[in-house]
């Protein structure tokens, strides 16, 4: 195979001339471009391509609009590669205008060495299907896509025998989900046969109808990270899959931001239920919940949640979700939104509360409805609802929402609720029902789609989750999910080093190993213990007067000395992490991180006669058995005892990576282009910024300190041999090589003879490419 193919072939036929872009000056047909021009930054941080008037030295003077500035140009065969290593020279400019040259023609996907890079054209493109799906199985089309790594996959695992990976990453909205959907598509075609992957298929409008909502960046956004494993028997068939999710969003039930909405699921159940559900169920429309009501919002452009609701009713068939159980998830959906209208009546002059009773018979609501419209339609106080679709008693229900049982010494005292203390232990107890049911639903579909005993094949993984992310307000989320992508991110440096530097040795060249640049640092910041972000994190959140504060105090206290750590003003702390520094407020994270739910909240689950709530509060009682967080019953909280979201959320990372430290990995990275969730706009700026966060930057710059160039001896005998001046005595391929190398000066530490190819640090080959141009 020669790498370096494409370099030396001529533009794709189907490449447009520059100027039909506009923006690209007024070159008149791509041939004239040749020579001509440079990059040229502009005041607002963008680069164009610009006219050369003059070059002296290395600096151009080069004209566009009104300005002059010197840059390199990377050959013009290299326009449009569709490996970002073919780049001569390798800077920012021309990398994003590589891809912003192909993303104008469709051409979303481009390999940046390993790495598929995939900028979402957010619009439909002819890329995919079975026509598509075929060729790439019969490899009539090499072209960078999803189906083509995908298929790699599928090879390398049947070939090594080794486990396979496809891990995904980029920023909300960048097309992760999307991307990890068609790897699925390719799977399913090339692994099918049994039936078991239109059910595999089936759980993505499942998951998205229940983990995903429509927020400010993107329509359908995963609130929660997710890892399918698919098995693959001996012959090559799928023979089942297993999924895990990784810390769903559920502050989002009880609270969302304006123009935001919650998850999927509700909107469509009050869409689409039919008419005896929505009877059974007391089911409003959307708009009469305080919870779906708050943020003001409850449509998406585009989509019929009354359809969709459909479309999950069928898939939950078909992965097998009975009948009843069905209707028992509905239930709970209804009652979390019914909790969501139950509102508080202050009854005493200590400021406790009482839930507001509701419903009265149907006459008198009739005499309500006429005489007192108003408070009728913005007051629906829910407990009666709440009650019946949980199967408890509306007198637990009560008490649950309105007081709380502790333990003072060897006596139990009940104490009431104020305001906001009933507002928090009804959000507490809606956020916690519904994130009982998701991970309910996850359960049942691996179960459904479980392999069985006889697991003798292998199985390729798909990674879907959360990217890098820095808000102008970061908080505990921001915190776990930056945590888990320094993760990845290592997983991503030592695999790409050791890939590379496994072919060099290969092919026996001088190589000293490259260190590269880690972020061990930074993962240490987080994990050390005692003195670790997260250590410390768990320690404050079990002292009974731990606060915000204090724990932001304690960080600065301990590890200032870390160079990853910087004490801000107030409760704040800066992390330098790989992809830049982000600000935390710790605003909210002792809270978040003990994610407590009162003990009479799960006493009442437990209580209930229904199902589901039942299974619920036995998988929460069975996990407080485990590990202690927060406030210790000494100090009087009778709340349940349990792992910390940050320990549960490490744990469950540490687990995934060693998955991933088994499998052979293929890396995805999604780049969204722009900020509209609009086709053809590419944001430069945008684009830049999450390509040196994701790493595809920082590929590329790894290659600088290798040899990303490679090329047999023979075609590079044969392409640049016409050059030699002198004759030679042997026409031998590799004599011809060195002899070219030597006319040409090339510093012997930029360049390494293999075996089999030679191999050229960044830029070299451009040399010899200018040479050749001015020469033919
Ligand atoms: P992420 O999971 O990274 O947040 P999604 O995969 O949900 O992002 O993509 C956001 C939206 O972008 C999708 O709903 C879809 O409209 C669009 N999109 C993403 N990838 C593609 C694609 N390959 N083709 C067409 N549209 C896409
Ligand atoms: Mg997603």
């Amino acid at each position: 195979v020669e790498e370096v193919q494409d370099v030396i072939s001529p533009p794709l036929p189907s490449v447009e001339p520059l100027h039909s872009h506009g923006r690209w000056g007024d070159t008149s047909s791509y041939a004239a471009k040749k020579k001509h021009q440079s990059w040229f930054q502009l005041p607002n941080g963008n680069w164009e391509l610009g006219n050369i008037l003059s070059t002296s030295g290395a600096e151009s003077i080069v004209s566009l609009s009104d300005g002059k500035v010197c840059s390199e140009t990377n050959p013009d065969i290299l326009d449009g590669v569709d490996d970002l290593m073919q780049l001569s020279y390798l800077n920012e400019p021309s990398v994003l205008y590589n891809l912003q040259y192909r993303y104008n023609q469709n051409l979303i996907y481009t390999k940046a060495g390993p790495v598929l890079v995939a900028i979402n054209p957010f619009k439909k493109v002819p890329l995919y299907g079975n026509d598509y799906i075929e060729a790439y199985r019969r490899k009539s089309i090499d072209n960078p896509h999803v189906y083509a790594i995908t298929d790699t996959a599928i090879r390398e695992m049947i070939r090594d025998e080794v486990n396979q990976s496809i891990i995904i990453s980029g920023e909300s909205g960048a097309g992760k989900t999307e991307t990890a959907k068609i790897a699925m598509q390719y799977l399913a075609a090339l692994g099918g046969g049994s039936g078991i992957e239109y059910e595999i298929l089936k759980t993505n409008p499942i998951l998205e109808a229940f983990g995903n909502a429509k927020t400010s960046r993107n329509d359908n956004s995963s609130r929660f990270g997710k890892l399918i494993e698919i098995h693959f028997s001996e012959t090559g068939k799928i023979s089942g899959a297993r999924i895990q999710t990784f810390l769903l969003e559920k502050s989002r039930v009880v609270q969302c931001a304006e123009g935001e909405r919650s998850y999927h699921i509700f909107y469509q159940l009050c869409a689409g239920a039919p008419r005896a559900l929505r009877d059974k169920l007391n089911l409003k429309s959307a708009n009469e919940y305080n919870y779906l009501r708050q943020s003001n919002c409850f449509q998406i452009d585009g989509v019929d949640d009354g359809d969709q609701f459909h479309v999950v009713m069928e898939a939950l068939d078909i992965v097998h979700v009975s009948k009843e159980n069905r209707e028992s998830v509905f239930a709970m959906l209804a009652a979390v939104l019914w909790l969501g209208n139950v509102s508080f009546n202050v009854v005493d002059n200590e400021n406790h509360v009482e839930p507001v009773e509701d419903e009265c018979n149907n006459l008198a609501k009739a005499f309500l409805v006429v005489m007192y419209p108003l408070p009728y339609i913005f007051r629906k106080p829910g407990l009666i609802s709440t009650a019946k679709l949980i199967g408890c008693d509306i007198v637990d229900l009560k008490l649950a929402l309105s007081t709380r049982k502790m333990r003072v010494r060897n006596d139990n005292i009940v104490q009431k609720l104020t305001l906001s203390q009933a507002i928090d232990a009804r959000d507490a107890l809606a956020k916690s029902i519904y994130a009982c049911l998701f991970d309910w639903l996850v359960e049942q579909i691996n179960k459904s789609l479980a392999v069985g005993k006889r697991r003798t094949g292998r199985s390729i993984s798909i990674l879907d989750i959360y990217g890098f992310e820095s808000f102008d307000r970061n908080s505990f989320e921001q915190f776990c999910i930056n945590y888990a992508n320094e993760r990845l991110q290592q997983h991503f440096n030592r695999h790409l080093f050791k890939l590379e530097q496994e072919e060099y040795i290969q092919d026996g060249i001088d190589w000293t190993k490259v260190d590269f640049e880690d972020n061990q640092d930074c993962l240490n910041l987080f994990e050390k213990k005692p003195l670790g972000l997260l250590s410390l994190l768990d320690e404050e959140s079990t002292f009974p007067n731990g606060t915000d504060l204090t724990f932001a105090n304690k960080l600065k206290q301990h590890l200032n000395s870390n160079s990853s750590f910087r004490g801000e003003k107030d409760k704040a702390f800066t992390v330098g992490h790989y992809a830049g520094e982000v600000t935390y407020d710790t605003t909210g994270f002792l809270e978040k991180n003990r994610d407590l739910l009162h003990l009479d909240s799960i006493e009442l689950l437990s209580s209930c006669t229904c199902h589901l709530p039942k299974i619920f509060a036995f998988n929460m009682l069975a996990q407080s058995e485990k590990t202690v967080v927060g406030p210790s019953h000494k100090s009087g909280g009778a709340d349940s005892q349990k792992l910390s979201v940050a320990t549960k959320f490490k744990s469950q990372l540490f687990q995934l990576m060693q998955r991933l430290e088994n499998t052979t990995p293929h890396f995805i990275r999604c780049i969204k282009p722009n900020s509209f969730q609009s086709p053809g706009i590419y944001e430069q700026g945008l684009v830049l910024q999450q390509l040196r966060c994701c790493g595809v930057l920082e590929v590329v710059r790894i290659s600088r300190s290798g040899f990303p160039t490679r090329m047999s001896h023979q075609k590079f005998a044969r392409r640049y041999g016409f050059l030699l001046l002198d004759n030679l005595a042997s026409q031998d391929p590799l004599s011809v090589s060195v002899a070219i190398l030597h006319q040409f000066d090339i510093l012997p530490e930029m360049y390494q003879v293999g075996y089999t190819k030679l191999f050229f640090r960044t830029g070299q080959i451009g040399v010899l490419e200018d040479t050749r141009n001015r020469t033919l």
